[in-house]
């Protein structure tokens, strides 16, 4: 794939980069590796100091990042501004959190015969990030803030559509302060990744993209014996229970479905309601997601702007198609615009079976398959059935509804009479297919440090009741 900005509501070719060399790369884990070693040393208020000032210079600059974002994967300017701010507070809750998050936890010092007992959390070194285009500056930094917080350096090998991002992101930490080599973009493809993450100098990788994209960084993190935290697909159910607001439940589901165009993780993507409420909530979500309008992603009354890339719009096409074809019925939307730009309409889909390719698979675009059902068990049951676990949603009023969807969605995250979003406060990350580990919160941060057993005896031998040789 081209290392290259292609506006996707022209399809024309802005700017193209040339891949590192060998040599370049080289030189680049060499900086990592040796800024490590000073940053490691930095006190955490200190990082903090750096972190604010990146905060700064990202709202100073909202309006033109906002708009390369725009340019580079097709969001709109209001969704790229939004993603700008979420950055910003993401820099300063970790700022502002980490002292707290890194500090020494005391353990029972009498129950393991010690003076004295706790965990350290400390950095581990550099940090291969592998990072999607379809959030490029939230995806990267959800990483980067609690990373660079606890004394890790970050390699960034971002998507090959967004080069333009990724250099940003180098820039703005360089600017806030943080010393040369603490984050590096990489301007390399995906088969750079294997020689990059094999150098002893890189400790650990995240990825955050593909289910294919994340079994071939598994492998070679097994090969080398090297922790991985993998952010993957999702095909996120949203149930709608006969207690539900269908109103708000078919707004929320039209948002839900068609924001970032589509192009999210943890869009809803099944809408899975029950037979009492179902044709008034698929007249209600059908008329709204055909109202949305999609155009020019830098006007303000556009709600839909184009897929990143043809292939994309290719692939949901395929299969909208591949259910037309098993026997489905399109409610609104489903065919292909002509002209420039890879555009496609919101588009509602029913009567779903197994045989087609939407039940299993994730549509990576403003598409949404609706299923009937006709009890809790079978909404659960269609909720759980595919191999992805990201994401999850219910909408009922009943108490006890809620509390039984809250245990029994097979999912990293259940939001119930909401949508699934990522908070800087709350663990993010899936299940099954759709990957392992946590991103955000404490968790996230101690995904890459040495989580360190510490303990200070009076010189005595330790033998004694509950005392091992390991
Ligand atoms: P992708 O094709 O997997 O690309 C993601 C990143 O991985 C890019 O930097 C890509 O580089 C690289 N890559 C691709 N194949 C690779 C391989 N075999 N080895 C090493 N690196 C590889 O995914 P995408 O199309 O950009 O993003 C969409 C996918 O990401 C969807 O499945 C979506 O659900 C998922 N996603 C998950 C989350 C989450 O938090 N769980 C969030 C956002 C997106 P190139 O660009 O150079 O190919």
């Amino acid at each position: 794939m081209p290392i290259a900005t292609t506006n996707p509501a022209t399809g024309q070719v802005l700017k193209s980069y040339e891949p590192m060399s060998s040599e370049q790369i080289d030189a680049a884990i060499d900086r990592a590796d040796l800024a490590f070693r000073d940053l490691r040393r930095t006190t955490v208020a200190q990082r903090a100091q750096w972190m604010n000032a990146a905060a700064d210079l990202l709202d100073a600059e909202r309006d033109d990042t906002a708009r390369l974002m725009t340019t580079e994967m097709g969001k709109t300017y209001a969704a790229a501004r939004a993603e700008v701010t979420k950055c910003a507070t993401a820099c300063r809750f970790y700022a502002a959190n980490a002292e707290r998050m890194l500090a020494d936890e005391p353990a029972d010092a009498a129950a393991v015969k010690a003076k004295r007992a706790f965990v350290r959390y400390q950095p581990i070194g550099a940090v291969l990030a592998v990072m999607p285009w379809n959030f490029p500056l939230w995806q990267v930094m959800r990483f980067a803030a609690p990373a660079l917080m606890a004394g890790n350096t970050g390699l960034l090998k971002h998507a090959s559509n967004v080069p333009q991002t990724a250099l940003y992101l180098e820039d703005v930490f360089r600017r806030a302060g943080f010393p040369e080599g603490a984050f590096t973009t990489l301007l390399v493809g995906s088969d750079a990744v294997d020689r990059i993450l094999s150098d002893p100098r890189v400790r650990a990788a995240t990825l955050t993209g593909s289910e294919g994209a994340g079994r071939s960084i598994a492998q070679i993190a097994g090969r080398e014996l090297k922790k991985t935290v993998l952010e993957l697909g999702g095909s996120d159910p949203f149930v709608v229970m006969p207690s539900a607001d269908l109103d708000r439940a078919a707004e929320v589901a039209t948002t839900a479905r068609c924001q970032n165009n589509g192009q999210s993780c943890i869009a809803a993507k099944r809408f899975i309601v029950h037979t009492d409420v179902f044709d008034a909530f698929a007249g209600k979500f059908a008329a709204n997601m055909a109202a949305l309008r999609v155009g020019d992603p830098m006007d303000a009354d556009t709600d839909v702007g184009p897929l990143a890339s043809e292939s994309g719009r290719d692939e949901i096409h395929a299969q909208v198609r591949d259910a037309v074809a098993h026997g489905a019925t399109v409610l609104c939307g489903g065919e292909k615009p002509t002209g420039d730009g890879w555009f496609y309409p919101p588009t509602v889909v029913t009567d779903l079976n197994p045989q087609m390719r939407m039940w299993a698979e994730e549509v990576f675009g403003p598409v949404a398959g609706l299923y009937r059902v006709s009890s809790y068990d079978e909404a659960v049951a269609v909720a759980n059935g595919t191999p992805f676990g990201l994401g999850a949603n219910a909408w009922t009023t009943d108490p006890a509804e809620q509390e039984r969807f809250a245990t029994d969605l097979d999912a990293g995250n259940v939001f119930v009479n909401g949508m699934t979003t990522s908070y800087p406060e709350l663990p993010f990350g899936g299940v099954k297919n759709s990957g392992y580990g946590r991103e955000l919160s404490a968790l996230g941060m101690r995904e890459f440090c040495n989580t360190k057993t510490v303990w200070v005896g009076e010189g005595a031998a330790t033998a004694g009741a509950g005392a091992h040789a390991e």
